[in-house]
C-alpha cells in the first residue's frame, strides 16, 4: 500500500510518498480502509521536530474509513462499519490500524470526509469551550486564527453558549467567513493592532478568555486583555512557541489563570471521547455546527497541503485523500 514516510526532520519535502507493507491489525486492533485523513497543525510540528518523534514516522492523528479486517478479541465492531479517530499516529496511508478502544462509529447520514474534518479540531473546541474555560452568555472570548480549522469551529460552538466572540484573521477573506461562522467583532491583524481595536470595541481588560493556537505573535498583548481573573488558554504555536513567562506576570496581569491544554488529557477515557464526539455529530445533525472543508490534497501531495497550512494559505479543515 501507500503512505506518507518521514525519514528525518525537516520541512514539506519530507514528506515521501512510498510503498509500505499493509499493516496487520493485532489483537484488540481494526484494520481500516482510509477514506481521508486530517491534516492538523500538529502534523507539522512532528514532521519539523517541535514536538520530538520516532523517524520513520507516518504523520497524521486523525482520519476516518471503513473496517476491513479484525484483530482478534474484537467484539464491537464488524467488517463494513464506518469509523473515525484521533490520537492514532499513521492516518496519511490507504489502510490503517486503529485500536478498537479508539475507534469512534459513525452515525448514519454523516460521511466520512466530514468525520476527518470536524474530530481532532472539533473536539479540541469542544473542551477548549465546555471545559477549559466553560462559556456562558456574560463572557467576552477572543479567538485567534478564527478562519482555521479550529477557529471557526470554535467559534460557532462559542457563539451557541451565548458568549460574545472576538476573532483574529490574516486576510479580508478569512474575515468573511469568520463573520459567517458568527463572531462578533473581527479583525484583521494582519493590518490591524488587535489589542487596540479590542480595547476600543469593549473597554480595558474586557475579555473573560483568550483561546490562542498562534502563540508567539498573539500571547503577550492577548494577557493585556484580560480581566481580572481572567483566564489565558495557550493551546497552540502555530507562529511559534510562547516566549517564558514568570509567575509573577500573571498576578500583575490581575491575577489571571494561564493554562496549556492538550486534547489528550480532556479525552481520558472512552466514555468522554465518545461524549465529546457525539455531541459534534448531534449539532452537525442539527445544523448548529457547520464543517467547513477548506481544500482537499491527494496523498502524493501531502508535502503541498503542508506548504498551504504554513502558509496560512487554508481555511477550516484540509483533508488528504488516500
Ligand atoms: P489552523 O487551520 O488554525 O491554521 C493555523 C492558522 O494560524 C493559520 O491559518 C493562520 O491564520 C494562523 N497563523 C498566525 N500566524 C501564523 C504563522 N506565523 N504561521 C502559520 N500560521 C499562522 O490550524 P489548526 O486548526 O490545525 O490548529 C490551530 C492551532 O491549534 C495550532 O496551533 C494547533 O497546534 C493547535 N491545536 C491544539 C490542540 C490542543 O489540544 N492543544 C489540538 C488541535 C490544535 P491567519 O492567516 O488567519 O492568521
Amino acid at each position: 500500500m501507500r503512505a506518507i514516510v518521514v525519514h528525518e526532520t525537516g520541512g514539506p519535502e519530507k514528506l515521501n510518498l512510498e510503498e509500505v507493507a499493509e499493516p496487520t491489525p493485532g489483537p484488540g486492533e481494526l484494520l481500516v480502509e482510509v477514506d481521508a485523513a486530517g491534516l492538523n497543525y500538529i502534523d507539522t510540528y512532528h514532521r519539523g521536530g517541535l514536538y520530538p518523534m520516532d523517524f520513520p514516522l507516518t504523520p497524521g492523528l486523525e482520519g476516518a474509513g471503513t473496517v476491513v479486517g479484525l484483530g482478534s478479541g474484537v467484539t464491537d465492531f464488524n467488517e463494513g462499519d464506518r469509523i473515525g479517530w484521533v490520537s492514532v499516529l499513521g492516518s496519511y496511508a490507504e489502510r490503517h490500524v486503529v485500536p478498537a478502544d479508539k475507534a469512534i462509529p459513525i452515525p448514519d447520514g454523516v460521511d466520512t470526509g466530514t468525520v476527518a474534518a470536524v474530530l481532532l479540531q472539533g473536539l479540541t473546541a469542544h473542551y477548549l469551550a465546555t471545559d477549559t474555560y466553560p462559556l456562558a452568555k456574560e463572557d467576552i472570548c477572543l479567538i485567534h486564527a478564527g478562519a482555521g480549522g479550529v477557529g471557526l469551529l470554535l467559534t460557532q460552538i462559542a457563539k451557541s453558549r451565548g458568549a460574545r466572540v472576538v476573532a483574529t484573521v490574516g486576510t479580508e477573506a478569512k474575515a468573511e467567513l469568520s463573520r459567517a461562522a458568527g463572531a462578533d467583532l473581527v479583525i484583521n491583524y494582519a493590518e490591524d493592532d488587535f489589542q487596540q481595536l479590542v480595547e476600543h470595541a469593549f473597554g480595558a481588560n474586557a475579555l473573560s478568555v483568550v483561546y490562542d493556537g498562534v502563540g508567539a505573535s498573539t500571547f503577550m498583548k492577548s494577557l493585556d486583555l484580560l480581566r481580572p481573573r481572567g483566564m489565558m488558554v495557550t493551546f497552540g504555536n502555530a507562529s511559534g512557541p510562547p516566549p517564558d513567562i514568570s509567575p509573577l506576570l500573571l498576578s500583575q496581569k490581575g491575577s489571571i489563570f494561564l493554562t496549556r491544554p492538550t486534547m489528550f488529557h480532556y479525552l481520558r477515557t472512552r466514555e468522554e471521547l465518545l461524549a465529546r464526539a457525539n455531541d459534534l455529530f448531534q449539532w452537525i445533525a442539527d445544523g448548529s455546527l457547520e464543517v467547513r472543508i477548506g481544500a482537499e490534497f491527494d496523498l502524493a501531495d501531502a508535502a503541498d497541503a503542508h506548504r498551504a497550512l504554513e502558509g496560512r494559505k487554508t481555511t477550516g479543515k484540509v483533508l488528504i485523500r488516500p
